[in-house]
């Protein structure tokens, strides 16, 4: 039977859920973890009991209401966690049930939900042992209660980093700083844009003034040299106002804001275009959702980045619209208020991008040694070979010298590498082009199960 899928339980698609069965439809929800919420409100193991307040802070009632409206949904969607869906096509998804079991589940309309992971900028030494990504970091921290060190560097730009800076050393984690390389000027002049949403500016000003009273120590403006260390982090080195500084650690978080997930949207025909606020080729949508590809919807970050609240709106639009081409009667009022609050939230995303640049020397500075793809041992200097040899699509520069061709299938390197041959090539960065994407979205272990 051809079912109704939504992709990701996190706040987009389960308002998406919410949404399609307060109309009467029963969708399957499937998500790759074992418990909904998604990334921000990231549920802890079943047997874990810090309170909703310790986990999400100023979130804990947003979080504690999307985990109750999952739970409530039980009997009127289908929902399927541990479920990774690792290939797509028309009308028809690959899944992989707890790492073993592998289907086929046929759709005959399917809510693409599937969030962001980071943006990462890559510095010598970023591969060692010790060194994780921002989200990663705030990972181990939300689901098991872990610092990824004992004195932690959090380094990178993005709201992000103030956040997991201040809830790392709320849980008692030692930050020895945060090395933001945007410049404070940046956060002054994003000011109009900021104030569109003054609740969480706000709540930014805060965890900025919390990590100053407790003396954790913030640089801004900073370009990062090098993450130091033989067998594992150890130090990192920076350059601020022309002088040279140097840190010791024993782990780094480091993220250059968000990237959308954008494959399986990829595999199931979207057409993308390119979007400079995020720097990134992104799924096409309409206000409400609807792809290029008629029985294919899109919500939340995973086509582009909006925020929590603002992927809740969209899921929720994206389960209308689709309601709506399946002939039901939705409410307009309703429709026209999330568009109305999306258009505010979009301005506010424009002062976050100008409130934390995209470091774009970077590219330039990179040095030909440095590995960029760490799945195939691929450093900038092979990339710009490759480039030097004539070519600057960033398909044929994957041929030609196998960066993005690894297990992350360029989700970790990609947006680096784009970069790399853009300043190479003196392109513009969006005439380079974009990764294509390529089944398995995810690695797959050998010997599955297969079940119908
Ligand atoms: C690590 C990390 C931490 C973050 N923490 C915060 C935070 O503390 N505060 C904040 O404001 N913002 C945070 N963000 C930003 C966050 O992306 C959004 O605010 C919000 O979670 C977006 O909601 P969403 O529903 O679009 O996606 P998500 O919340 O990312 O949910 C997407 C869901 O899709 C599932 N999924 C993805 N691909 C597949 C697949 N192939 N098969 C099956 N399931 C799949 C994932 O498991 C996930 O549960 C974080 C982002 C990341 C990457």
């Amino acid at each position: 039977m051809s079912e109704i899928v939504i992709i990701g339980a996190g706040p987009a698609g389960i308002r998406a859920a919410q949404t399609l069965a307060a109309h009467g439809v029963k969708p399957v929800l499937l998500d790759e973890a074992g418990r909904g919420g998604g990334q921000i409100y990231r549920q802890q193991p079943a047997n874990f009991t810090r309170s909703a307040k310790t986990l999400y802070g100023f979130e804990a009632g947003k979080a504690q209401a999307l985990h109750s409206t999952l739970a409530d949904l039980q009997g009127q969607i289908d929902y399927r966690p541990e479920t990774l869906v690792w290939n797509a096509e028309h009308q028809l998804l690959d899944t992989l049930h707890q790492g073993q079991r592998a289907a086929r589940l046929s759709y005959s309309r399917v809510i693409v939900a599937s969030g962001a992971t980071d943006r990462v900028l890559p510095v010598p030494g970023w591969t060692l042992p010790g060194v994780y990504t921002l989200g990663a970091a705030q990972i181990a921290l939300k689901f098991q209660g872990c610092a990824i060190g004992e004195k932690v560097v959090l380094a990178g730009s993005g709201p992000l980093l103030y956040l997991v800076a201040y809830q790392y050393a709320k849980a008692g984690a030692q930050i020895s700083a945060v090395l933001d390389t945007s410049p404070f000027s940046a956060q002054v002049r994003a000011l109009p844009g900021l104030l569109r949403q003054p609740a969480t500016f706000a709540k930014g000003l805060y965890y900025r003034a919390w990590l100053t009273l407790k003396g954790i120590p913030v640089h801004q403006g900073v370009k990062l040299l090098d993450i130091q260390g033989q067998q594992r982090a150890s130090g990192i080195r920076w350059l601020q106002g022309g002088r040279e500084r140097q840190l010791p650690c024993d782990a780094v978080a480091l993220a250059h804001a968000l990237r959308s997930e954008t494959q399986l949207a990829d595999l199931l025909g979207c057409q993308f275009a390119w979007s400079p606020l995020n720097r990134a080729w992104l799924p096409m949508r309409d206000p409400l959702g609807r792809s290029s590809v008629p029985e294919v919807y899109l919500a939340g970050d995973g086509a582009g980045i909006l925020g929590a609240d603002g992927a809740e709106m969209t899921g929720e639009l994206a389960a209308l619209a689709l309601l709506q081409d399946l002939g039901k009667q939705v409410d307009g009022a309703r429709r026209d208020q999330l568009l109305k609050r999306l258009a505010n939230l979009q301005r506010f995303r424009h002062g976050l991008e100008q409130a934390f640049p995209f470091p774009e020397y970077w590219a330039a500075e990179a040095a030909d040694e440095l590995v960029v793809c760490r799945c195939e041992q691929v450093t900038a200097g092979e990339v710009r070979d490759a480039v030097r040899a004539g070519h600057w699509e960033i398909n044929r520069v994957k041929a030609m010298c196998r960066v993005g061709m690894g297990r992350c299938q360029g989700r970790v390197c990609g947006a680096a590498a784009a970069e790399l041959i853009a300043c190479e090539s003196g392109r513009p960065i969006e005439q380079i082009g974009r990764l294509r994407g390529q089944a398995p979205v995810k690695p797959l272990p050998f010997g599955l199960e297969v079940s119908s």
